[in-house]
């Protein structure tokens, strides 16, 4: 097996998503092409531990949990990782994936379930979503959207029509940026839009704060 490099494995509450306030054991991967204005895991630029697969998948087993959440920094940008979601689901782990909109997500083991976050404009990094992936995206899978004002949130809605979203992908999230956007001023917007999208706010920067391992 090959090997990673690693910024934290941790147990936590999942934040996000459809199995949001489930025990789960986060892995961390170093490094990120992309350079969101609102990022939160900066930390996991550079640096961190290089591992063998095999050591990931004992210091996950040691938590004791039965979901299992890759993320990064942008976990594809380590060609290994596409073999470490491979080795956790032949391993029984319910395994999801957090992706930006940027990487190819053709070769990822179909038993994962991807969350792929395309990037809105007030993210910076619009220009980096790589549209194609939503053909590789299906019931299993979510899109998410980080909303930091008003013309994201347009944005996003177009882009759910334009790509038949709500029909195509089991799950669509609506996420205000942190500090940024007001959680009620984006659930009234959903409202009254009826929007069949999933509002989410990050559950373990309510009960912690924002801050790493968490
Ligand atoms: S893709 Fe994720 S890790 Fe990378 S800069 Fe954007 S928010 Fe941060």
């Amino acid at each position: 097996m090959g090997q990673l490099r690693i910024t934290e494995i941790f147990l936590s509450l999942q934040g996000e998503t459809s199995t949001v306030g489930l025990p789960t054991v986060f892995v961390r991967l170093t490094g990120c092409p992309l350079r969101c204005g609102y990022c939160d895991t900066a930390y996991a630029f550079s640096g961190g531990v290089v591992m063998e697969t095999a050591q990931v998948l004992d210091q996950v087993a040691e938590h004791g949990v039965r979901h299992v959440t890759v993320t990064g920094g942008e976990p594809l940008a380590q060609s290994e990782c596409a073999s470490l979601l491979v080795a956790l689901c032949d391993a029984g782990y319910a395994v999801s994936l957090e992706t930006s909109g940027a990487m190819d997500v053709a070769k990822v083991d179909p038993r994962v379930v991807k969350v792929v976050d395309l990037k809105t404009p007030g993210s910076s990094e619009v220009g980096r979503n790589l549209f194609s992936n939503l053909a590789h995206c299906g019931q299993r899978d979510q899109i998410k959207f980080v909303i930091c004002n008003r013309q994201d949130y347009d944005w996003a809605r177009l882009i759910c029509d334009q790509h038949d979203l709500f029909s195509k992908v089991g799950e669509v999230l609506f996420s205000p940026s942190w500090e940024a956007l007001d959680a009620a001023e984006l659930a009234d917007w959903i409202l009254q839009d009826r929007l069949p999208v999933r509002m989410q706010i990050q559950l373990h920067k309510v009960l912690w704060g924002d801050r790493p391992g968490t």
